[in-house]
C-alpha cells in the first residue's frame, strides 16, 4: 500500500539535508523496501516569501492528510524582522498545534565511534540508548493565567500556570509504556511531586497507567534527581516520561551526552485514530537552519536521516528497516567519515552529499 510522506524542508540547511532523505527514499522505493509517495511544501521563511505566511493553508491541509510529515528546519536572519505571527517558527508551532502532537520523542543514542566526543567518559556513554518522552502541548508553557501585572508600587508580578488534567498525563504515559515495550521495558516517570500538586497528580496517573503494563517496570524519579542521574549514570535509563517543562530541560541534557547537534533526531506524535490506530506524526532534527553554514554543502545530514528512520519505526512499523538505516549511519561513522561538526583526528571530512551517499551505500541493498 502506498504511504504518503509530506516533506517540508524549510530554510537554510533544511533543504540540503532533506535532499539526502529524498535520495534515501528513492533508494528504498527502487529496491522494493517501501512504497512511499512524496509531496513537498514550504514552511518558515521560504513560505513567508511565497505566501506572506509561515505555512499556507494548502500545505497545512497536506500535512493533516499525510501519513507522516518530515520537517527540516526553519528560520534565518533574513526573516528576523517579519511580524511575530508570521515568523518562521510560527509554521512549526502551527503544525504541532493543528496535528495535536502531544508526545515529543527525543532519543539519545551514543554511536560507539563518537563516544569520545561526549563530554562524559567513554564508559558512561558507550552504547547509550535512552528515550525521553516529553509532554508537548500542556503544562506551564500554555497554562492560564500567564501574565505580568503592574502592582502599582513600582513592582511587577509574573505568573505562569503549571496545569495538567488527568487525560493529558494518561495519554503521554501510555505512549511511554507502549514504547518501553518495544525497547528495554523500563519507564521512569519524572516529576516534582515533593513540591508540586501537578506532580502529585502526574505520579498518581503514571502509576495507574503502569498497572495496565504488567510487563514494564515502573520507577518514579524526582525531576532534579533525573537531571543528576543523566550525567552520573545515564545507562540506568530506558524511557523517561515527563512534563513539558522538565522534558524540555532533561531532553537537552540527554542529547548532549551524545555530542553534536547535527546528530539528534526527534519525533512528535499525536493521538492514535480510534479506527485505524494511526497517529499523526512529524519527524524533525533537533537543530535549526544553521544560517552560518547554509549553502556551503557541509551540514551534517545524520539528524535528518535518523529522524526519517524514526518515521520508519514509529509511523510505518518498519522496525527492521529503521534498524538497518541506523546501522548504516553507525557504519559510516565507524569507517571514519565525518562531517565538519563532528570531525576528529584521523578521520576523513565529508560534505552533506558525500555523507548521505555513504549512508545509502552502507545499506545491504
Ligand atoms: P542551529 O541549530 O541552527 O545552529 C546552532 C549551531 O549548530 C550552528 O553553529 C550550526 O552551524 C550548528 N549546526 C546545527 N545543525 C547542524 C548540522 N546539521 N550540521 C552541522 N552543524 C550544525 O541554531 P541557531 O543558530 O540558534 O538558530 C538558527 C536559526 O534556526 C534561527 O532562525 C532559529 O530560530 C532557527 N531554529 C529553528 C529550529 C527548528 O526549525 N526546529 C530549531 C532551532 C533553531
Amino acid at each position: 500500500m502506498t504511504q504518503n510522506l509530506f516533506l517540508l524542508p524549510g530554510d537554510g540547511i533544511g533543504t540540503e539535508i532533506m535532499a539526502e532523505v529524498e535520495k534515501l527514499i528513492a533508494h528504498l522505493n527502487a529496491n522494493g523496501k517501501t512504497d512511499f509517495a512524496t509531496d513537498k511544501g514550504l514552511v518558515g521563511g521560504c513560505a513567508y516569501d511565497a505566501h506572506g505566511k509561515a505555512i499556507s493553508e494548502e500545505d497545512m491541509e497536506k500535512a493533516l492528510l499525510a501519513d507522516a510529515v518530515i520537517f527540516g528546519a526553519v528560520g534565518g536572519p533574513k526573516w528576523d524582522n517579519v511580524p511575530y505571527d508570521v515568523r518562521p517558527e510560527a509554521g512549526l508551532l502551527r503544525l504541532r498545534k493543528d496535528l495535536q502532537l502531544f508526545a515529543n520523542l527525543r532519543p539519545a543514542i551514543c554511536y560507539p565511534a563518537l563516544a569520545d566526543a561526549s563530554a562524559l567518559k567513554r564508559e558512561l556513554v558507550e552504547g547509550l540508548d535512552i528515550l525521553i518522552v516529553r509532554e508537548l502541548t500542556g503544562g506551564v508553557y500554555f497554562g492560564e493565567p500567564k501574565e505580568i501585572t503592574e502592582l502599582g508600587n513600582g513592582q511587577k508580578r509574573a505568573v505562569d500556570t503549571q496545569v495538567y488534567e488527568s487525560y493529558e498525563i494518561d495519554r503521554i504515559c501510555r505512549v511511554a509504556f507502549d514504547l518501553a515495550r518495544t525497547r528495554g521495558k523500563l519507564v521512569h516517570s519524572a516529576d516534582k511531586k515533593n513540591v508540586m500538586k501537578s506532580g502529585v497528580l502526574w505520579d498518581e496517573i503514571a502509576r495507574q497507567v503502569g498497572k495496565d503494563y504488567a510487563d514494564i517496570k515502573f520507577e518514579h524519579i524526582l525531576a532534579d534527581n533525573a537531571a543528576m542521574q543523566l550525567v552520573r549514570n545515564p545507562k540506568q535509563f530506558d524511557v523517561i516520561v515527563t512534563d513539558n517543562l522538565f522534558g524540555d530541560i532533561l531532553s537537552d541534557v540527554a542529547a548532549m551526552l551524545t555530542g553534536s547537534l547535527g546528530m539528534l533526531p526527534s519525533a512528535s506524535l499525536g493521538a492514535a485514530d480510534p479506527e485505524t490506530g494511526k497517529r499523526k506524526a512529524m519527524y524533525e532534527p533537533v537543530h535549526g537552519s544553521a544560517p552560518d553554514i547554509a549553502g556551503k554543502g557541509i551540514a551534517n545530514p545524520i539528524a535528518m536521516v535518523a529522524s526519517f528512520a524514526m518515521a520508519l519505526r514509529y509511523s510505518f512499523n518498519m522496525v527492521e528497516l529503521a534498524d538497518e538505516v541506523e546501522a548504516a549511519i553507525a557504519g559510516v561513522l565507524n569507517d571514519g567519515l565525518r562531517s565538519a561538526d563532528i570531525m576528529q583526528d584521523g578521520c576523513r571530512e565529508a560534505g552533506t552529499e558525500e555523507m548521505g551517499a555513504a549512508i545509502i551505500a552502507k545499506l545491504d541493498f
